[in-house]
């Protein structure tokens, strides 16, 4: 039998008591690791992360944690070879899609481990200036934003194993709150690696990063109203989370990143084959095909007007076309695997269920794998589909296949673009292209009432803009309605989820003291 990979709660390493649920390498099919919760006792290690780490956490300054953060860096940077062996293995990544979610990972918490520096030596962070309560300026409210005294409980999707950990445990363990992280059971082998690392290198409080392999059962049972838990995955489990008793009775504080119909949309005006349209077509090809469209940020629906439909459709498959897909470990293939069977099934399926409504521009799914069984590798070939009605096809508009599925739907006019986009009911970001910088302006307005974030690319910014499907941790993560109304990242606003805010009304000189 293989590995049974530990878990770490209790600041000690723990076995389940169960035979374990299997993990397995997506493309051989072969059987790599075990992972089990069963007989955990979670109410013990959630205490103790809420009780040793969270006061070890919080005796420092930002700038301590800071360089707390960048120790764990070291470590990561020490080991990411095993990483990307792990990552190839578990998740069928290409290097490049690898890349994406350990260096990614690794930049993301580099990027907190400096922004903790520039809070110095601080334990709370004062929001905004004192407001006078009366006539009298003596006695004044100041507001503080203050470290919870809980612990950061992160339920995290399958795809992010490696990124999905760091982009939010950086922001918790510099706001002083110790993280316990349950992977999603497919890939959990590379998030439970990297906080075996941490933990054996010693470079944080005992307690103060945890993981949970397996079961997600009562995982939300020991949570306490100053605990945070912080979700990735579907709308399904959101809800299941939203309606636990730890949060409609306790309150405890519930961030949610859910799935997303995200957009690229090409402005009005531009012409086929000018350097905004090549730029939209070079970005919707590359959002398909990165880590095998499993990225909750990836182009779903591409906009462009109707008369540039066909000149679209003909682009963006003459890209896909040239995708090899296989064995990430042969150096001739682009793109590697779906995560699982299950993933496989449900791509097939929703594949199925678009079609349905659609015509296929570029049919990749049958394509055959390099270096690869198709009857044990999960997989697919880059599929674009079209609706040239793009009213009366709700389906395009709700429907999320997480894998290299796209839409190219045309539009009338701006307006009729505006409205089509917002179909998606609240994205985590949509795209723009275009030329005239008054127009990229205005459409960016009009889009951000329901975007977490709008992408913008003009010719200028060809080289530089840093892609439409990639988190930057300078920007802010996550989208109103069915993104599921979450915010991570954006700089030191991540730091908001972590930190309670309250007011303190004294007189001047008190306020003086909160310093
Ligand atoms: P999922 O089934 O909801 O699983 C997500 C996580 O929740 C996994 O760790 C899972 O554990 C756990 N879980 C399942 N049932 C639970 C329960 N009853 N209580 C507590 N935890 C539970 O989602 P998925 O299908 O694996 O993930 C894909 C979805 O995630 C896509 O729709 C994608 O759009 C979305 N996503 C969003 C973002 C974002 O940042 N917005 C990022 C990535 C993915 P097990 O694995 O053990 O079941």
């Amino acid at each position: 039998m293989s590995q049974l990979l530990l878990n770490h709660l209790a600041g000690r390493s723990q076995a389940g008591s169960g035979a374990g649920t299997p993990l397995l390498d997506p493309v051989l099919g072969t059987e790599l690791a075990r992972v089990d919760a069963t007989g955990l006792d979670l109410a013990a290690g959630f205490a103790f992360a809420r009780e040793q780490a969270g006061p070890a956490l919080r005796a420092l300054t930002y700038a301590q944690r800071g360089a707390l953060l960048a120790a764990v860096v070291k470590v990561l940077q020490a080991n990411r070879d095993a990483y990307y062996e792990i990552s190839t293995a578990n998740s069928g990544t290409v290097k490049n899609d690898t890349a994406i979610d350990v260096d990614g990972g690794i930049y993301t918490l580099g990027t907190y481990a400096k922004l903790g520096e520039s809070l110095g030596e601080r334990r709370h962070l004062l929001d905004g200036e004192a407001a006078r309560l009366g006539k009298d300026p003596a006695f004044q409210s100041q507001h503080l934003m203050v470290p919870t005294r809980g612990v950061a409980l992160f339920i995290n999707a399958f795809n992010f194993p490696g990124w999905g950990l760091w982009e939010k445990a950086g922001p918790a363990l510099l706001s002083g709150v110790p993280v316990i992280v349950k992977p999603a059971t497919a890939t959990a082998w590379l998030t439970q690696r990297m906080v075996q690392d941490v933990v054996a290198a010693g470079v944080l409080p005992a307690g103060a990063l945890s993981v949970v392999c397996g079961s997600s059962a009562g995982l939300l049972d020991p949570l306490q109203p100053f605990d945070v838990v912080s979700f990735t995955g579907s709308a399904e489990t959101a809800a299941i989370i939203r309606s636990h008793p730890a949060v409609t009775h306790g309150s405890v504080r519930v961030n949610i990143e859910a799935d997303s119909i995200n957009s690229a949309l090409l402005l009005p005006g531009e012409a086929a084959g000018s350097e905004a349209f090549e730029l939209l077509v070079k970005e919707a090809a590359r959002e398909m095909t990165q880590k095998s469209g499993q990225k909750c940020t990836a182009i779903r629906r591409i906009f462009v007007p109707e008369a540039l439909y066909g000149a679209a459709a003909g682009a963006i498959a003459a890209r896909l076309a040239k995708t090899t897909v296989g064995n990430p470990r042969n150096e001739s293939v682009r793109m590697g695997s779906l995560v699982s069977r299950a993933q496989l099934a449900s791509v097939r399926e929703g594949l199925a269920a678009l079609k349905q409504h659609t015509e296929v521009l570029h049919d990749g799914a049958g394509q055959a794998p390099v270096d690869a069984d198709p009857a044990v590798a999960c997989c697919v070939g880059p599929t674009l589909l079209g609706a040239r009605d793009a009213d009366g096809n709700a389906l395009v508009h709700d429907l999320e296949v997480f894998g290299p599925v796209a839409t190219l739907l045309p539009y009338r006019d701006a307006a009729h673009a505006f409205a089509l986009v917002r179909r998606g009911q609240g994205s985590l970001v949509a795209s723009l292209y275009g030329s005239d910088a008054a127009a990229l302006g205005s459409a960016a307005l009009e889009l951000a009432d329901s975007h977490g974030r709008v992408h913008v690319v003009s010719p200028e910014v060809a080289a530089l803009h840093t892609g439409h499907g990639n988190v930057m941790p300078q920007s802010l993560h996550g989208g109103p309605g069915r993104a599921g109304g979450g915010e991570e990242l954006g700089g030191v606003r991540a730091l908001n989820f972590y930190h309670r805010r309250a007011a303190v009304q004294a007189a001047t000189a008190v306020l003086a003291h909160l310093n």
